[in-house]
């Protein structure tokens, strides 16, 4: 087997896979093999819209053809003192990326409404760190308590890091519906991409998080540099762990990086990592989180054949494709907004916008940025204008966030 994820080694003749009888065994109860896995990421490009269309069968069988929508709120932007070497947010990292400490709990559901407003059924909200303290726990306690209560019927992520003991349980116990910790990668991949912590503290925290009775969001980065067989690897310790939902990053290489210009994936190939997870774990959602725009390009409609999941707008520290567009998208692909169903994907994002317009600046403290300093050359304009600039977010290279949460700019809406 070729070790390039993108290029890899062909499978000939009677060795070939065919993925619709596959996926018929799959929905007969079989678990795919590390055999068949590879077969899966040895598919040429030729082949690839069949094993999508495979995959979609699944997708079809367990969720039908919703999309469900999240939506992330930074809470915490940068000043990590961890290493991993794919963050923007690591401790080195001259990406000029936001930096700001902790939103208060009124700025975070303000920014968390905005998602809700765009059909969003899930709301994570996210913090940099190595993990939280106790007080930084009841912190985002707080903020769930008044998120649940202004909008009981939403999903509420939590994603803090590396938990200790009883974290997990204040966390349930204010009304956390689930906790994200991505394994991000294999095992035997781990130390290269990261040695302030092990692949076992993740895998640890994905167990408490579990044992609290959350639910367990788990997933990948890919195009770090992984073989087939340690993606493989990966994917089915994440099938073994009994991760519910699982998102797959594909690598944004931010400059100030230790993968700064690490170009690993071709569209193709994000399409059949997509659906490797789903024929590895046909019944959990799965989904196309960052770095879609730059990798899957125009195949990102027909990675929701796979997917049925993704996050509306933004990203932590980097834009993603304009919300409205995501929600379009959904539309003309034949796809519904999950919760939505009755709403037509375009008139969700139209009340997107609508709520976008009516809000007020969020509350920003000097350090949080005012205006725009990305330096990326096609001059500013506020998202809302429609105007090119940093909201375009279409191009190959991270473009990175000035607007939403920590910043006096409307969200992505
Ligand atoms: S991934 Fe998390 S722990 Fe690692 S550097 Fe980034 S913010 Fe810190």
């Amino acid at each position: 087997m070729n070790s390039n994820i993108a290029n890899p080694a062909q499978a000939q003749g009677e060795n070939r896979l065919d993925p619709g009888q596959l996926a018929e065994k799959i929905l007969a109860g079989h678990r795919i093999t590390e055999s068949e896995a590879l077969g899966i990421l040895a598919t040429p490009d030729s082949a690839t819209m069949p094993l999508i269309c495979a995959a979609g069968i699944l997708r079809r069988q367990h969720f039908g053809n919703t999309v469900k929508v999240n939506y992330l709120v930074n809470l915490k932007s940068g000043l990590c003192p961890e290493d991993c070497t794919y963050c923007s947010q690591r401790l080195g990292s001259t990406a000029e990326i936001l930096k700001y400490t902790w939103l208060k709990p009124d700025e975070a559901v303000a920014q968390a409404g905005f998602g809700i407003a765009g059909g969003a059924s899930r709301v994570c909200m996210v913090a940099s760190g190595k993990g939280p303290t106790d007080r930084d726990v009841d912190r985002v306690a707080t903020m769930v308590e008044q998120l649940k209560d202004e909008h009981p019927q939403v999903e509420v992520c939590a994603c803090l890091g590396i938990l200790k003991d009883g974290q997990a349980a204040r966390l349930k116990d204010a009304g956390a519906d689930a906790y994200n910790h991505n394994l991000n990668t294999s095992e035997s991949l781990y130390p290269e991409i990261c040695t302030s912590h092990s692949y076992q503290d993740r895998v640890k925290t994905v167990e408490q998080a579990q044992s609290a009775g959350l639910s367990s969001c788990s997933g990948l980065i890919v195009g770090l540099g992984e073989t087939p067989e340690q993606l493989v690897e990966a994917i089915f310790a994440l099938r073994d762990l009994g991760s519910e939902s699982i998102p797959v990053n594909f690598l944004m290489p931010f400059d100030g990086t230790p993968m700064q210009g690490t170009w690993l994936l071709t569209p193709m190939a994000c399409l059949r990592i997509l659906a490797l997870v789903r024929m590895a774990c046909p019944d959990k959602e799965l989904r196309i989180a960052g770095g879609r725009e730059m990798h899957l390009r125009s195949l990102q409609s027909t990675a929701l054949e796979a997917a049925n999941s993704i996050f509306l707008g933004d990203y932590l520290t980097s834009e993603g494709q304009g919300a409205a567009k995501d929600l379009q998208m959904i539309a003309d692909a034949g796809f519904v907004v999950l919760g939505q169903e009755s709403s037509s994907p375009s008139e969700v994002a139209r009340r997107l916008q609508d709520a976008a317009h009516a809000a007020p600046p969020a509350p920003a403290e000097e350090e949080r940025a005012g205006g725009c300093g990305s330096g990326c050359g096609t001059g500013c304009a506020p998202a809302q204008s429609g105007a090119a600039g940093c909201g375009a977010a279409a191009g190959r290279e991270p473009v990175l966030r000035r607007r939403g949460a920590g910043t006096m700019e409307g969200p992505n809406a």
